[in-house]
């Protein structure tokens, strides 16, 4: 969430403006490029969260769709690995560079799916495409001799985050509860701090190796594992700062996880500190 990405989601989340969001969308546009993640599984990288193409006997499951503006690449790219058509597109979240796709794929008879508060929260922030088929704690899709099967297993960056599993690949699609950065937790969209670190040891009961972030480079299980330990460090230090008494702006100020390598200076990851204090103080 470091990236520019991060800011879009985070701008439609905090209600930026529409003409200055265009202007951020246009300035990080990056032209995207498939990588082979296992047999038969893409990814597509560039702008906006990482895209997974899993190509099956008769038809193409997909995980996440970026923003609206990408649709045509997007295509492109499948196009060069596969003649076969989209017919899933499943959702992680409801952020704008993960779903921003999703009216153009419904437009080509794909069939759209996330979480009900995916569904919920699409329509509350005026987005397109909101999923027409919602589960509440788990789907399964089937393609030819392929499945995905999507786990809602607890809040965390908002409240209908989505796992994606494919099974026979041992691979998972995390979108944004798992980031290389900072991460951040849309609190407008049901997002928690204190609960994050729970929702991931949720997904460690998914049988895994290689994780697909939201956004940048593929990762491993040990890397996720990693990640849910400085999540639990630094909801541990926000507890103790809170149990001293510190007011809000105090622990915007002290809150320290520089050491983990995470930046809340500035920058929107930062605005959901405040937030977090709310949480952990019993304000939200
Ligand atoms: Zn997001």
């Amino acid at each position: 969430m470091r990236a520019k990405a991060g800011i879009i989601a985070i701008a439609a989340a905090v209600g930026i403006g529409a003409a200055a969001l265009t202007a951020l969308t246009q300035q990080q546009a990056q032209p995207l490029t498939a990588e082979e993640v296992a047999d038969g599984l893409y990814i597509i990288v560039g702008s906006g969260g990482n895209v997974a193409v899993r190509v099956a006997g008769g038809g193409v499951i997909v995980v996440d769709d970026k923003f609206e503006q990408n649709y045509d690449e997007i295509m492109e790219r499948i196009g060069e690995v596969t003649d076969l058509p989209v017919r899933y597109v499943i959702n992680t979240h409801h952020h704008g560079d993960h779903s921003g796709g999703n009216a153009r794929f419904l437009a080509a008879d794909a069939q759209v799916i996330g979480h009900e508060n995916v569904r919920a929260n699409i329509i509350r922030g005026n987005q397109a495409g909101p999923p027409p088929v919602v589960f509440s704690e788990s789907a399964t899709v089937h393609v030819g001799d392929v499945r995905a099967e999507a786990h809602h297993l607890g809040r965390g960056h908002t409240n209908g985050d989505s796992v994606i599993l494919f099974p026979d690949l041992g691979v998972v699609h995390m979108g944004d509860l798992f980031v290389g950065a900072a991460p951040f937790m849309d609190y407008g969209n049901g997002g928690s701090g204190a609960e994050w670190a729970q929702t991931i040891d949720n997904v460690l009961e998914l049988e895994f190796e290689t994780v697909i972030p939201g956004h940048g480079a593929v990762m491993t299980r040990a890397d996720l594992m990693a990640f849910r330990d400085n999540i639990e460090t630094m909801i541990e230090r926000g507890r103790t700062l809170v149990s001293e008494g510190v007011s809000q702006d105090e622990f915007v100020e002290q809150l320290d996880v520089s050491d983990i390598g995470w930046d809340y200076s500035g920058g929107f990851a930062a605005s959901s500190i405040p937030n977090l204090y709310d949480e952990l103080s019993g304000g939200e």
